[in-house]
Protein backbone atom coordinates (compact mmCIF):
# COMPACT_ATOMS: atom_id res chain seq x y z
CA UNK A 1 0.00 0.00 0.00
CA UNK A 2 1.05 3.60 -0.53
CA UNK A 3 1.24 6.33 2.03
CA UNK A 4 -1.74 7.80 1.12
CA UNK A 5 -3.67 4.69 1.10
CA UNK A 6 -1.72 3.82 4.82
CA UNK A 7 -3.13 7.01 6.04
CA UNK A 8 -6.62 6.54 4.61
CA UNK A 9 -6.49 3.56 6.24
CA UNK A 10 -5.71 4.68 9.45
CA UNK A 11 -8.25 8.10 8.86
CA UNK A 12 -10.74 5.71 8.73
CA UNK A 13 -10.57 3.82 11.91
CA UNK A 14 -10.00 6.90 13.64
CA UNK A 15 -13.04 8.50 15.94
CA UNK A 16 -13.83 12.21 16.29
CA UNK A 17 -11.88 12.56 19.22
CA UNK A 18 -9.12 10.81 18.20
CA UNK A 19 -6.15 12.78 15.87
CA UNK A 20 -3.39 11.18 14.15
CA UNK A 21 0.14 11.89 15.09
CA UNK A 22 2.46 10.53 11.89
CA UNK A 23 5.71 9.71 13.37
CA UNK A 24 8.26 10.01 10.55
CA UNK A 25 11.61 9.92 12.70
CA UNK A 26 14.88 8.83 10.57
CA UNK A 27 12.60 8.94 7.26
CA UNK A 28 13.89 11.46 4.31
CA UNK A 29 11.64 14.58 3.49
CA UNK A 30 10.37 13.01 0.84
CA UNK A 31 8.15 10.58 3.13
CA UNK A 32 6.80 13.23 4.87
CA UNK A 33 5.75 15.46 1.74
CA UNK A 34 3.78 12.47 0.29
CA UNK A 35 2.23 12.62 3.53
CA UNK A 36 1.58 16.15 3.86
CA UNK A 37 0.06 15.76 -0.19
CA UNK A 38 -2.19 13.27 1.16
CA UNK A 39 -3.82 15.76 3.59
CA UNK A 40 -1.60 14.57 6.55
CA UNK A 41 -0.87 17.84 8.96
CA UNK A 42 0.74 16.19 12.63
CA UNK A 43 4.02 14.75 12.61
CA UNK A 44 5.85 13.27 15.20
CA UNK A 45 9.92 13.48 15.35
CA UNK A 46 12.19 12.38 18.63
CA UNK A 47 15.59 13.61 17.89
CA UNK A 48 16.07 18.13 18.08
CA UNK A 49 18.46 18.14 15.26
CA UNK A 50 16.65 16.22 13.37
CA UNK A 51 13.27 17.61 13.47
CA UNK A 52 15.00 20.74 13.23
CA UNK A 53 16.04 20.64 9.99
CA UNK A 54 12.57 19.06 8.43
CA UNK A 55 11.14 22.09 10.14
CA UNK A 56 13.41 23.99 7.79
CA UNK A 57 12.58 22.35 4.57
CA UNK A 58 9.07 21.75 4.83
CA UNK A 59 5.83 23.30 4.72
CA UNK A 60 5.19 25.89 7.62
CA UNK A 61 1.99 24.69 8.48
CA UNK A 62 2.88 21.27 9.69
CA UNK A 63 2.30 20.74 13.20
CA UNK A 64 5.26 19.25 14.86
CA UNK A 65 5.39 17.01 17.99
CA UNK A 66 8.34 15.90 20.15
CA UNK A 67 7.78 12.74 21.18
CA UNK A 68 11.15 11.50 22.10
CA UNK A 69 13.69 11.61 25.25
CA UNK A 70 14.43 15.62 25.80
CA UNK A 71 17.37 16.76 27.00
CA UNK A 72 17.74 20.08 28.89
CA UNK A 73 20.51 22.10 27.02
CA UNK A 74 17.98 21.01 23.56
CA UNK A 75 14.76 22.40 24.92
CA UNK A 76 15.83 26.43 23.53
CA UNK A 77 16.14 24.44 19.79
CA UNK A 78 12.95 23.48 19.72
CA UNK A 79 10.54 25.49 21.70
CA UNK A 80 10.43 27.97 18.44
CA UNK A 81 9.05 25.25 16.39
CA UNK A 82 7.16 22.90 17.64
CA UNK A 83 3.46 22.47 18.99
CA UNK A 84 3.38 20.08 21.66
CA UNK A 85 6.28 18.21 23.33
CA UNK A 86 4.80 15.03 24.30
CA UNK A 87 7.72 13.47 26.26
CA UNK A 88 8.28 15.59 29.44
CA UNK A 89 9.56 12.82 32.13
CA UNK A 90 11.01 15.52 34.77
CA UNK A 91 10.56 18.63 36.48
CA UNK A 92 13.76 19.66 35.74
CA UNK A 93 12.42 19.62 32.06
CA UNK A 94 9.25 21.64 32.96
CA UNK A 95 11.16 24.46 34.15
CA UNK A 96 13.94 24.56 30.95
CA UNK A 97 10.70 24.66 28.64
CA UNK A 98 8.78 27.62 30.72
CA UNK A 99 12.03 29.16 30.60
CA UNK A 100 12.55 28.95 26.88
CA UNK A 101 8.86 29.48 26.57
CA UNK A 102 9.30 32.89 28.38
CA UNK A 103 12.18 33.96 26.08
CA UNK A 104 10.49 33.17 23.08
CA UNK A 105 6.98 34.71 24.05
CA UNK A 106 5.21 30.97 23.49
CA UNK A 107 2.89 28.85 25.67
CA UNK A 108 4.61 25.64 25.31
CA UNK A 109 2.08 22.99 25.14
CA UNK A 110 3.22 19.40 26.70
CA UNK A 111 1.81 16.23 27.98
CA UNK A 112 3.82 14.44 30.99
CA UNK A 113 5.19 11.17 30.25
CA UNK A 114 3.78 8.33 32.46
CA UNK A 115 5.66 4.84 32.72
CA UNK A 116 3.00 2.41 32.01
CA UNK A 117 5.02 -0.50 30.84
CA UNK A 118 6.21 -3.50 32.22
CA UNK A 119 10.03 -3.09 31.25
CA UNK A 120 12.24 -1.03 33.11
CA UNK A 121 13.70 1.10 30.27
CA UNK A 122 11.42 3.38 29.15
CA UNK A 123 11.19 7.01 30.77
CA UNK A 124 8.22 8.72 32.14
CA UNK A 125 6.61 9.82 35.69
CA UNK A 126 5.23 6.86 37.75
CA UNK A 127 1.46 7.63 38.40
CA UNK A 128 2.77 8.57 42.24
CA UNK A 129 5.44 10.58 40.67
CA UNK A 130 3.03 12.40 38.77
CA UNK A 131 0.52 13.24 41.14
CA UNK A 132 2.98 14.36 43.79
CA UNK A 133 4.49 17.07 41.04
CA UNK A 134 0.79 18.49 40.32
CA UNK A 135 0.53 18.42 44.33
CA UNK A 136 3.36 20.60 44.79
CA UNK A 137 1.64 23.50 42.64
CA UNK A 138 4.64 24.78 40.87
CA UNK A 139 3.29 23.63 37.71
CA UNK A 140 0.41 25.73 37.84
CA UNK A 141 2.35 28.28 38.07
CA UNK A 142 4.64 28.00 35.04
CA UNK A 143 2.77 30.83 32.91
CA UNK A 144 4.99 29.78 29.51
CA UNK A 145 3.84 25.87 30.07
CA UNK A 146 0.15 24.00 29.19
CA UNK A 147 0.18 21.14 30.65
CA UNK A 148 -2.94 19.22 27.64
CA UNK A 149 -2.63 15.74 29.15
CA UNK A 150 -0.59 12.87 29.10
CA UNK A 151 1.36 10.07 26.80
CA UNK A 152 2.23 6.20 27.56
CA UNK A 153 3.73 3.79 25.35
CA UNK A 154 2.58 0.11 26.42
CA UNK A 155 4.59 -3.01 26.87
CA UNK A 156 6.60 -4.18 23.84
CA UNK A 157 4.29 -7.61 23.88
CA UNK A 158 2.21 -9.77 21.77
CA UNK A 159 -0.01 -9.94 25.40
CA UNK A 160 -2.92 -8.01 24.35
CA UNK A 161 -4.55 -8.07 27.67
CA UNK A 162 -1.77 -6.90 29.26
CA UNK A 163 -1.57 -3.85 26.61
CA UNK A 164 -5.14 -3.28 27.20
CA UNK A 165 -4.89 -3.34 30.46
CA UNK A 166 -1.98 -0.83 30.75
CA UNK A 167 -3.85 1.71 28.43
CA UNK A 168 -6.95 1.58 30.57
CA UNK A 169 -4.84 2.57 33.60
CA UNK A 170 -3.47 5.40 32.07
CA UNK A 171 -7.48 6.47 30.95
CA UNK A 172 -8.30 5.82 34.44
CA UNK A 173 -5.40 7.98 36.29
CA UNK A 174 -5.84 10.57 33.44
CA UNK A 175 -9.47 11.29 34.59
CA UNK A 176 -8.09 11.39 38.25
CA UNK A 177 -6.14 13.43 37.31
CA UNK A 178 -8.31 15.28 35.28
CA UNK A 179 -10.60 15.85 38.32
CA UNK A 180 -8.02 16.87 40.92
CA UNK A 181 -5.72 19.48 38.88
CA UNK A 182 -7.36 20.33 35.72
CA UNK A 183 -11.24 20.14 36.03
CA UNK A 184 -11.78 23.83 34.85
CA UNK A 185 -9.35 23.81 31.98
CA UNK A 186 -10.53 22.50 28.64
CA UNK A 187 -7.14 22.34 27.60
CA UNK A 188 -6.20 19.85 29.74
CA UNK A 189 -7.65 16.79 27.22
CA UNK A 190 -5.27 14.54 25.58
CA UNK A 191 -4.63 10.95 25.99
CA UNK A 192 -1.91 9.82 23.81
CA UNK A 193 -1.67 6.61 23.69
CA UNK A 194 -1.52 3.72 20.58
CA UNK A 195 1.33 2.74 17.97
CA UNK A 196 1.76 0.76 15.18
CA UNK A 197 0.97 -2.71 16.94
CA UNK A 198 -1.64 -1.24 19.66
CA UNK A 199 -3.79 1.59 18.11
CA UNK A 200 -6.55 0.02 17.88
CA UNK A 201 -6.67 -1.45 21.62
CA UNK A 202 -5.25 2.25 22.21
CA UNK A 203 -8.31 3.80 20.59
CA UNK A 204 -10.77 1.79 22.55
CA UNK A 205 -9.64 2.75 25.55
CA UNK A 206 -9.75 6.37 25.29
CA UNK A 207 -6.67 7.59 22.81
CA UNK A 208 -6.93 11.15 21.53
CA UNK A 209 -4.01 11.26 19.63
CA UNK A 210 -1.76 7.93 18.44
CA UNK A 211 1.53 8.20 17.27
CA UNK A 212 1.80 5.81 14.31
CA UNK A 213 5.49 5.43 12.66
CA UNK A 214 6.21 2.02 10.80
CA UNK A 215 2.58 1.21 9.62
CA UNK A 216 2.84 4.38 7.61
CA UNK A 217 5.96 4.86 6.51
CA UNK A 218 8.24 1.21 6.65
CA UNK A 219 10.66 -0.02 8.44
CA UNK A 220 12.94 2.57 9.25
CA UNK A 221 16.44 3.27 7.85
C1 LIG B 1 8.86 5.65 17.30
C2 LIG B 1 7.76 6.01 18.21
C3 LIG B 1 6.42 5.79 17.85
C4 LIG B 1 6.01 5.10 16.56
O1 LIG B 1 6.26 3.73 16.62
P1 LIG B 1 5.73 2.73 15.49
O2 LIG B 1 5.76 1.40 16.16
O3 LIG B 1 6.70 2.83 14.35
O4 LIG B 1 4.37 3.13 15.10
C5 LIG B 1 5.44 6.22 18.72
N1 LIG B 1 5.73 6.83 19.89
C6 LIG B 1 7.00 7.06 20.28
C7 LIG B 1 7.25 7.74 21.58
C8 LIG B 1 8.05 6.64 19.46
O5 LIG B 1 9.29 6.86 19.87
Amino acid sequence: MSIAQQLHEVWNQLPDRTRLVAVSKFHPLTVIREAYDAGQRIFGESRVQELVTKYEELPGNIIWHFIGHLQTNKVKYIVPVIDMIESVDSLHLLREIDLQGRKFNRRVHVLLQIHIAAEETKFGFTFDECRQLLLSGEVRKMKNVCVCGLMGMATFTENQSLIRTEFAGLADFFKKIKQEFFENDPEFREISMGMSDDYLLAIEEGSTLVRIGSKLFGQRI
